[in-house]
């Protein structure tokens, strides 16, 4: 067998294995038929509103204008209001709900266990590079199946910086003692996980599946995670 060109791998979590789009999806719908009803036959329209606003509060919670308890309940306040419903501690519960049950969702993204098995018979290193909290992305690998495959999970909360900060690579770099040469990134974002990982000094794959084009050069790019058996 030819020597292999990486050792370390460090996957992203959410849109790169576990599909967050359709777990998302599927918790909102079932919220709303048990807490909002009357938002059923504009569940299309609601969907789309949410993830517009939940997008710009992301923004403002990663630039510290808003807590985490805060973009809990106001992405479904702010929602609700343009649909009619001017209900706070409705609000509150649905963000409540929403956390509490969207991690137990277990679709993964096409192929990711075949590849998996894969990697970890090749005998790659593997890790989880998150943005996520730390309880909560722990809850979706285990449930999913994911975790063990992975010989640990690094989280934002954990190292105190998220990506795109070079310092949250060289953390997960440094705490597993890999060389930056032989390590390789794998994310869906390429201003989160193609950007960074670049500028850490790390080669990168963009898993891109919404047809995004990269704004930064890409060590290699994917569109299923198949893919990565030509690479790897
Ligand atoms: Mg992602």
């Amino acid at each position: 067998m030819p020597a292999q060109r990486y050792k370390w791998l460090f996957f992203d979590l959410d849109g790169t294995l576990w599909d967050f789009d359709s777990n998302s999806e599927y918790t909102l719908q079932l919220l709303i038929r048990q807490l909002t009803p009357a938002l059923v036959d504009h569940e299309a329209e609601f969907l789309a509103a949410y993830r517009h606003y939940n997008d710009f509060l992301w923004i403002e919670y990663g630039e510290g204008r808003i807590s985490k308890e805060e973009l809990r309940w106001k992405r479904f306040h702010e929602v609700f209001r343009q649909f009619g419903l001017d209900n706070r501690p409705l609000a509150e519960e649905f963000g409540e709900k929403y956390i509490s049950i969207s991690p137990y969702q277990t679709r993964v993204v096409e192929h990711t266990f075949e590849v998996l098995d894969y990697l970890k018979q090749k005998e790659y290193h593997l890790y989880l590079l998150t943005n996520g909290f730390t309880e909560i992305q722990h809850i979706k690998t285990t449930q999913s199946g994911l975790a063990p495959y992975f010989e640990k999970v690094f989280t934002s909360d954990e190292s105190g910086y998220k990506k795109p900060h070079k310092s949250a690579f060289d953390y997960a770099i440094k705490y597993v003692n890999a060389r930056k040469r032989e390590s390789l990134m794998i994310g869906d974002e390429w201003p989160i996980d193609v950007l960074g990982a670049r500028q850490a000094g790390i080669d990168q794959v963009y898993f891109n599946t919404r047809k995004k084009p990269a704004g930064c050069p890409v060590t290699y790019e994917i569109s299923n995670l198949l893919e990565l058996k030509q690479i790897l």
